[in-house]
């Protein structure tokens, strides 16, 4: 039996906190209208890391629109900040870097987006397919295995504690590290049965359910849950009537 506590103890790795759920990535000059906006509701690192995927249009209520974090490296940069796995004085010399080895960041990216391939089918066949589960574990090994450098425990300016890593030669190395730490956590906790995808078919995010039931169906009460309860009372209203117009 899985006991809800079971799932709470994941060791956290570089983020203490859970980020709040959407949070847009700070950018000091000005307001940038097209700045994404990113969405933490999985509950775990690397569902949120999963879910950075979704480019779908935010609703239309906000003016929010997302993007691919990993559409280009400085955005890649963003969604680590924004999830508390570097801290800006960290983005800012990763940015450095990435500015003196233009290559090298490429890689990095590419190589996330192979990641997040993995972790994708992980979440959502992992708890069917051997194959699936193996591939994933080889993904998470490879990245393990790469990230040579010193672990450290740091207390925040505001006063909670965060692990760290610094790694030694390759400075994009370590960029994955929390993310492949947080996927392991959960195959370790034995989690995978509790991850789920939205109900709605049209949204691709994962998430764990944490609930005692285990009953969590929609990635967001306040987006995919209410869309279902509107749309239910549209078809209601509806009943019929058409407003449907066809162009010349
Ligand atoms: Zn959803």
């Amino acid at each position: 039996m899985l006991q809800p506590s079971s799932l709470a103890p994941v060791a956290s790795v570089t983020s203490p906190l859970a980020p709040p759920s959407v949070t847009s990535p700070s950018r000091t000059a000005g307001v940038d209208l097209d700045a994404p906006t990113f969405v933490f509701l999985g509950d775990r690192l690397w569902l949120d890391f999963v879910n950075t995927d979704d480019a779908r249009r935010a609703d239309a209520s906000s003016a929010a629109r997302r993007a691919d974090a990993l559409r280009d490296f400085d955005v890649f940069i963003d969604w680590l900040q924004s999830a508390s796995v570097l801290d800006t004085e960290r983005a800012t010399g990763i940015r450095r870097r990435a500015f003196q080895q233009p290559a090298g960041a490429a890689a990095a990216l590419v190589d996330a987006r192979r990641v997040r391939a993995a972790l994708r089918a992980l979440a959502e066949r992992g708890l069917q397919s051997a194959k699936t589960r193996a591939d994933a574990l080889a993904e998470i090994n490879r990245i393990l295995g790469r990230s040579a450098g010193t672990r450290r425990v740091e207390q925040r300016t505001d006063g909670t504690y965060a692990r760290t890593f610094v790694s030694v030669g390759d400075a994009f190395a370590g960029l994955m590290l929390p993310v492949v730490d947080s996927a392991a956590d959960s195959l370790i906790a034995g989690e995978l049965a509790r991850v789920r995808r939205c109900s709605d078919p049209r949204c691709p995010h994962v998430f764990i359910d944490t609930t005692k039931n285990g009953r969590r169906r929609w990635c967001d009460m306040a987006t995919c849950g209410n869309r279902a309860k509107a749309a239910r009372h549209r078809r209601r209203a509806r009943d019929g009537s058409s407003g449907l117009t066809i162009g010349p």
